[in-house]
Formats: C-alpha cells, structure tokens, sequence
C-alpha cells in the first residue's frame, strides 16, 4: 500500500554548543551543520528508508528545490510536493554535549498547504493506505477528513503539541504517537485520559525508556528502548514514527512493527543530523544492540 504524508520539509541548521543557551545568554557554536528536516520530511524519509511506498504531501518556498531532490534521492515521491512563495520552512537547532536539544522552527511554505490542492493530491489513495500528519503544516484535519472518507487509515503525530490541532484531529484517528509531555498535554487540553479517546491505537514514546502502546479496550504493553550512547535525540521520534507506520502498512502486528520502530530510533541516536542520517532496515538488521 501507500503511505499519503501530509508534512514539513525544513532546512535545519544544526548548531553545536557546549551547553543549551538560557534566556539572554549568547553562546558560540563550536560547529554548523546544514541538512534536511522537518517533522514531516523525517517521517517520509524513515518510512521510505523501512521499504514503504511514500508520497510526500508538501510545500517548499523558492529556495527549497534541494530538499525536494534530497527527498526523491531517499526514496519519497516528491510529485505532490507544491512550490509556494519565497521562503522555505527551516529550523534552528542547538544540540549540546548530552545530545540534549532546542529547536526554534519558522513554517514558511509549510504554513501555505491548502486543503483544496490536497483534495486533489489524494486522487490515486486507495482503501487500506495510510494517511500521515503531524503538527508542522496547515490544513491537516482536512486532509484527515478527506483520507478518512476515502477509506485511509489514519495516523498522527502530535508534535509539536498544539491544543487546538490536535482536538481537531482527533475524530479520524486509528493511530496516535505522542511522547508523554504531549500526552500530558493533551490529557489536560480534553479533560480525558488518552486511553478514553476511541482511538484504536495510542503510543506514547517515553525516550531512553521505550514506549507504550495503548490499543483501544486494553491494558497497555510497555516495550523497552535499546541500550544505547545518545549523541542526538533529534528526529528519534520522527523516525520511530516513520517505521512504526510502514511497518504496520507491511501488515506487521503492531508489537512487531513497534520493536522494528524501536530498532530504528535506537540507532537514529547514536548519530547526530537528522532525515540525511535515518537508518536503512538493512542498518538496523546488521546492528547488534
Ligand atoms: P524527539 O523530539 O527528540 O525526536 P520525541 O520526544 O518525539 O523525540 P522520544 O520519546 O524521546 O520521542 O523518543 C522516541 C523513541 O526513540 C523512544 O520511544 C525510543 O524507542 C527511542 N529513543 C529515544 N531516546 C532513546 C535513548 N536514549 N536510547 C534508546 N532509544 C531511545
């Protein structure tokens, strides 16, 4: 099948400092690097990266004809994938010693998407493909609406965490993924547990301690991270994400497709960068964790 990723494509500039600069404080990076991000292109990168069959749902400005080549280079179908004004989305990351990180992030053409070009888009999804989104573009309930209606299975990102896009979502999921700040978050912003939602599937990403996946009427399962070095977090919840999704669109059960997520995410953070560096399956079979 396929999976229809509505998502941001962000050009990162990766600041290395010695520690995270506090509220006034002016910090020297000892280093930049400069490559391709963005909630959404990560996804579409790890997913294509685990064998799927991905079709980006997106929009760059003018300066961003190199990301959507490095994402045809990985993979994604980029013939979706709209040029809208000047200025693409991009992000500003500082990642410290600890492999902690800040992230400051402008929209720019992710913010232009609308939902009439992705009614169109959508033409040739098919029943039983998954749609994608999280919280970096605009019209994303639409499209969710629309992926819904025709049969989609659909799975959401909530992140990073808005209130208002997430309530809006909520009425078309069979899949959440959120870390447990989100689900924090979002508990508070529902006024409900997030096991009382009618979601079939709920995974909460708990970092170096694994997730735990809340599938709809049941007890949750807890699944363990791998014990690694972290050198960067950056993107290990997009790439957990990506795979946990073109697992489950390969028909793997969901305690399977979690373990191959958890495999990916494991080894994402033991290298620093973000979709330039996400694991391929034959990475992540040949490591021994
Ligand atoms: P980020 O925003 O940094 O991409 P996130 O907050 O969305 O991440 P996390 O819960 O930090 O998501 O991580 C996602 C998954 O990555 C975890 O469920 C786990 O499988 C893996 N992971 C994260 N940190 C570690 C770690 N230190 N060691 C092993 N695995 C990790």
């Amino acid at each position: 099948m396929t999976i229809w990723n509505l998502g941001s494509i962000n050009a990162d500039l990766v600041y290395h400092v010695p520690h995270l600069p506090g509220p006034g404080e002016t910090l020297e990076a000892r280093s930049l690097s400069h490559g391709l991000g963005g909630k959404g292109a990560n996804m579409s990168v790890a997913a294509a990266r685990a064998a799927a069959r991905v079709v980006h749902l997106g929009a760059v400005g003018k300066d961003g004809t190199w990301m959507v080549d490095r994402l045809l280079e990985y993979g994604v179908d980029t013939r979706c994938i709209r040029s809208v004004g000047p200025t693409s989305g991009h992000a500003i990351i500082a990642v410290d010693d600890a492999g902690e990180n800040l992230i400051v992030i402008h929209g720019g053409a992710n913010r232009a998407i609308e939902a009439g070009a992705l009614f169109a888009d959508m033409d040739g999804a098919a029943r039983g493909d998954w749609f994608l989104t999280q919280n970096e573009t605009s019209a994303q309930a639409e499209a969710a609406e629309i992926a819904k209606s025709r049969g989609l299975r659909v799975a959401y990102a909530a992140a990073p965490f808005d209130a208002g896009a997430a309530r809006a979502m909520l009425p078309f999921l069979d899949l959440l993924v959120l870390n447990a700040v989100e689900a924090a978050q979002l508990e508070e912003a529902t006024g409900q547990g997030i096991d009382t939602l009618g979601i079939t599937d709920v995974v909460v990403t708990l970092g170096g301690r694994g997730c735990r996946w809340i599938a709809h009427g049941a007890d949750p399962i807890e699944i363990p991270a791998l014990p690694v070095t972290p050198v960067d977090t950056t993107g290990a919840g997009d790439t957990f994400t990506g795979y946990l999704v073109a697992g489950l669109d390969r028909g793997l059960p969901m305690e399977q497709a979690l373990t191959l997520a958890t495999r990916a995410a494991a080894l994402m953070v033991t290298r620093a960068g973000t979709a330039d560096v996400i694991p391929d399956l034959k990475e992540i079979e040949d490591v021994a964790f």
